[in-house]
Order: C-alpha cells, then sequence, then structure tokens
C-alpha cells in the first residue's frame, strides 16, 4: 500500500489548513509546531485581563454570498463565527486640524473624498473607478455550481479582454506613485502611509471592494478563536499537532526529503515533508540552501517584505463609545516628531478595539500602536537583554505620553502597556526578520497573483512549500488556499481525485 504519512513544519493558517485537506483526502499527517500554541501570526495574547490582538483587522471571504467564504466554511472557522461590518476603514488627521475619511461604502467614499479635497477630482475619480473595477469582478469559485461557475469563468475571461490592460497599469502602480498624484499633501500622506510607498496599489483596490461588498468583515473576538477552531477542525479529522517541536534540519536521502530532525536531535521519518513554516529559514537553514536556483533565490535577495513591527498593546480604564469604530484604526500628527527605538515618526497610528468588547473588561478598552520598526537595531540591542528590556519599557512609555497629546489624561487610565518587538514576532513564528506578513506584493511581484510561485523546489522530491513565502500580500485567506492547491497537486500526483467537505 501507498506510503501516506505527511509531516507538516508549522502550525500557522497554512500549515492548519494544508493538515485538514491532507486529512480530508485519506492521507496520515502530523504537525510539528515550535510553538506552544497554533495560529502562528494569528494569534492574541493576555496581559492584565486585555487581549492584544496580534492579526485580523478584516477577513476576506467573511460574507456568506461570497467565493471565498466555502474555505472557511471546509476549514471550520465559518460556523459561528460573529462578524461586524464596519463603516470606516480608517481616519487620518492632519496638521491643520481636518479629518480625513476613508469609509468602506465605495459611494460614501467618493463624496467625502470630493469634497475633502475638490483640487484633487482627478485622481480621486481615477481611485474610485479602480475600486469600482475590482468591484465588477466576480471571481468564479470551486463553490458555485457547475452552471454558474461557468457563466462565472466565461464573464472573467470577458472581463480581462476589456479591462485587462487597466488591470496591469493598477498592478504596476506602487502607493508612492499614486499619493504623488494628490496635491492636498492629506491624501499624498495617507496613501503613503496606508500601506507602505512599495505596495502595488491593486491590492488596496481589492480591498476597499471586498469592504464594501461586506466580505471583509472583523471577527468578534479577533484572532485567537479563529486559530483554535482551525486547530479543532484538523484535530477532530484525525490530525495529530505536536507543540513545542521545533523543526532544525529536513531529512534528504536520494534527493528525497524523508522526514526532519528536532531541535532537541530527534528524528521522525515520513513520505512526504510540507513546510507552512518561514520560507528563508526552510530553504537555507533546514535545506541548507542546497536545492535553489535563481527563481528561488530572486525574492530572498530582491524583494522587500512586510516590514517588522514595534507592536504596543494598551489597556485603558475607560470605553472609547465617542470614537468611531475601524477596520484599521486612526493616525494622529504628533506635536513634533519623536525617535521610537531608533526610528523617528511624525504620526502615530492608533487601532481603539471599540468594535469587540470581548477584548477588555466591561467598561475598558485594548488599543494598539502599531509601528513600522527597525529589525537591526532590536537586533543590536538583544545582545544586552538589560539594554533590550529597558528599550522595550522606554517604547511603551513615550507611547503613552504620544497618546496623551491625543487624549488628555489617558496615562491616569492607563493599566497595561506590552510591547512586542520585531525579534518577539521571529521569536514566536520564526518568521524572517521579524517580517509579520512575508513578501510585500509590489509592482515588480504583482503578476504572482495570476502566475503562482512555486510550492517545490528544484532537485528535491517529496518536499513542498505553502504559506505568506510562497503568496505574496500574505494573509489568512491565502494561507487556506496554498494549503488546499498543494493538497490538491499531492492527489493529482498520487493519481487520486481530490475531495473536500464542510464540517
Ligand atoms: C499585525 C498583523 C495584522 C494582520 N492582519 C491581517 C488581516 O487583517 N487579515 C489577514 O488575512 N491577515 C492578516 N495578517 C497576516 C496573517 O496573519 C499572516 O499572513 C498569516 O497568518 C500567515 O500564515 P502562515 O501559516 O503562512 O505563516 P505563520 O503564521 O508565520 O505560521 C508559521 C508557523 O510555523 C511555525 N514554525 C516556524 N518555524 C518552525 C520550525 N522550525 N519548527 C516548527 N514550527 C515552526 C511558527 O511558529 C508558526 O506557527 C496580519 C498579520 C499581522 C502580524
Amino acid at each position: 500500500m501507498q506510503d501516506k504519512s505527511i509531516t507538516i513544519i508549522g502550525a500557522g493558517f497554512a500549515g492548519l489548513s494544508t493538515g485538514i485537506y491532507a486529512q480530508m483526502n485519506g492521507y496520515k499527517s502530523q504537525i510539528f509546531e515550535m510553538h506552544d500554541k497554533p495560529g502562528g501570526l494569528c494569534t492574541a495574547w493576555k496581559r492584565k485581563g486585555y487581549t492584544i490582538d496580534g492579526c485580523i483587522h478584516w477577513l476576506v471571504g467573511s460574507s456568506p454570498e461570497s467565493g471565498m467564504h466555502g474555505y472557511w466554511r471546509e476549514v471550520g472557522i465559518a460556523q459561528g463565527l460573529d462578524i461586524i461590518d464596519l463603516d470606516e476603514y480608517m481616519r487620518f488627521e492632519t496638521d491643520d486640524g481636518r479629518t480625513l475619511i476613508f469609509y468602506t461604502d465605495v459611494n460614501r467614499l467618493e463624496n467625502f473624498l470630493l469634497e475633502f479635497s475638490p483640487q484633487d477630482e482627478k485622481p480621486i475619480r481615477e481611485f474610485i473607478n479602480g475600486i469600482r473595477l475590482c468591484l465588477k469582478f466576480d471571481m468564479p469559485s470551486e463553490f458555485d455550481p457547475p452552471l454558474k461557475r461557468l457563466i462565472k469563468s466565461v464573464k472573467a475571461g470577458l472581463f480581462f479582454t476589456v479591462h485587462g490592460q487597466q488591470m496591469k497599469k493598477w498592478m504596476k502602480t506602487s502607493m508612492a506613485d499614486f499619493a504623488a498624484r494628490f496635491q492636498d499633501p492629506a491624501l499624498n500622506e495617507a496613501f503613503k502611509e496606508m500601506w507602505g510607498l512599495k505596495f502595488s496599489i491593486i491590492f488596496l483596490l481589492f480591498t476597499f471592494a471586498w469592504l464594501h461588498k461586506k466580505d471583509a468583515g472583523y471577527p468578534i473576538g479577533g484572532s485567537m478563536p479563529m486559530s483554535e477552531a482551525l486547530a479543532k477542525r484538523y484535530t477532530d479529522l484525525g490530525g495529530v499537532i505536536f507543540y513545542g517541536r521545533r523543526v532544525e534540519k529536513i531529512l534528504v536521502e536520494n534527493e528525497q526529503a524523508v522526514g526532519v530532525r528536532f531541535s532537541d536531535g530527534r528524528e521522525i521519518r515520513s513520505n512526504r515533508v510540507l513546510s507552512a513554516a518561514d520560507g528563508h529559514a526552510t530553504i537555507f537553514d533546514m535545506l541548507e540552501g542546497k536545492y535553489t536556483d535563481e527563481q528561488v533565490r530572486e525574492p530572498y535577495k530582491n524583494w522587500p517584505i512586510f516590514p517588522p513591527l514595534v507592536y504596543v498593546g494598551v489597556g485603558v480604564s475607560r470605553s472609547f463609545d465617542d470614537e468611531p469604530q475601524t477596520v484599521s484604526g486612526f493616525s494622529f500628527p504628533l506635536q513634533k516628531p519623536v525617535k521610537i527605538a531608533g526610528v523617528e515618526y511624525s504620526r502615530i497610528p492608533v487601532h481603539i478595539y471599540n468594535q469587540d468588547p470581548t477584548l477588555a473588561p466591561a467598561g475598558k478598552t485594548s488599543l494598539v500602536v502599531m509601528l513600522h520598526g527597525s529589525y537591526t537595531y532590536w537586533k543590536k540591542l538583544a545582545k544586552d537583554e538589560k539594554a533590550y528590556k529597558a528599550e522595550k519599557t522606554r517604547a511603551a512609555k513615550t507611547v503613552v505620553d504620544l497618546l496623551e497629546q491625543r487624549f488628555p489624561g489617558i496615562s491616569g487610565q492607563v493599566e497595561m502597556t506590552d510591547v512586542a518587538t520585531p525579534l518577539t514576532f521571529e521569536r514566536y513564528t520564526g518568521n524572517w526578520q521579524g517580517s509579520f506578513e512575508g513578501w510585500l506584493l509590489t509592482p515588480q511581484n504583482a503578476s504572482t497573483m495570476v502566475r503562482r510561485m512555486k510550492q517545490t523546489l528544484p532537485g528535491l522530491q517529496n518536499f513542498y512549500m505553502c504559506g505568506q513565502w510562497v503568496e505574496p500580500g500574505g494573509g489568512l485567506p491565502t494561507g487556506v488556499m496554498s494549503g488546499r492547491r498543494l493538497v490538491k497537486m499531492l492527489c493529482k500526483e498520487d493519481g487520486v481525485k481530490f475531495a473536500a467537505k464542510v464540517g
């Protein structure tokens, strides 16, 4: 009988999803996770009664109407999920006392922006038309009945014939390029700040389209319940997760992956090895860089990654009922620029989790200030544990002092602060240089949305990869889709029909 054993490295969204589909298709999988919890980056932690959510802002596919929703049902997340759709994506407060609001409803957004800066009518209309173009695109889904799928496929073909060039143009436009089209400095700054300068704007247009369709909602309870639901679905299907097991080497014999070795020296063998862990560590450490070619090395040499974060959780003994509920928070200008851990900031983004009462005790609120940090700064500092800890304390204090500028009196209400540095992200999830979402989706690599990155390595049999390091742009949906696609590939190799079911 064919050996159907599979070793999966990492119990993040990609690893767990791969395991779920593997179990559904008769494979005997085991997941080895170095942390003591499932979920990888999709996580949260508790401090003094407050939950600091480390991930979810919006879940694409949250609407039961959407093509993506079927995946969430199969992996057991959609069931019982309490989703809310918010009216605002983010707010940007300006130096001159104005507030720029990015509404999630495209018509409201259009009206607001045109009123905010009539002089920028041209780029505003371009932006809005870009969102409307994405709204027109209805991706055929595996979950559609055959006739509906056929019709959608024909329509998608037509869409690309008519709008292909336009979509390509958006793919090739960076946030910095687009921001430069605005005359109003507030719009210029907001577009630059929203997702960073190098991001391809196509992803932002799609995100606004999903938000408008109410297909990118926020799950009450945040990230951890979703990760736990995924782990439960996997174990209910007979999969086994071993926590506290760090894979150090992928064992190879005759150019075939045959198992893994853990940091404690123990080994386990299986017919196939799948890595859902960090790409750099997998390719260059676990496999010692022996199975690469230019195509594999290129991203690690040249592609920008999502920046590492200084992630400051703040627990405040007050409600923020008077502040709007937003998908991504708001940012406000500082009285003067301030340096935190080697990086200078002239404004501070704050996410008030006033939409989710489960994250703080009654009448209190969990806040997150998410700053793009410097990996090298913290790496150097970490050589001196005392200095590293002192810098964390200093960062927390500075953030509270800065919040005071926007919310006078808040310092007296702060009951908890917690700082996660780029090294915290690296330590807990293994992600390269503390990156929080893998590869940035840039004009340079945006075509991977269509032509996907390879999930195998040259010269190595029985080995596969999935997750955010083979899915530029990262995110939870792509993690699940890359796991599903991978198991389909295995089924094809084994000559069996892929099967998936809702639990
Ligand atoms: C602040 C923040 C906000 C985000 N917001 C959103 C959002 O709103 N919507 C969205 O869709 N996505 C969001 N994301 C992105 C999303 O969380 C990630 O893209 C996704 O979780 C990546 O999943 P993954 O399984 O590919 O990788 P990971 O989550 O990194 O999983 C890899 C797993 O492998 C384990 N591992 C690593 N090395 C080893 C080893 N040697 N041995 C054993 N185990 C190992 C790790 O511990 C980890 O559990 C956000 C992320 C962050 C940090």
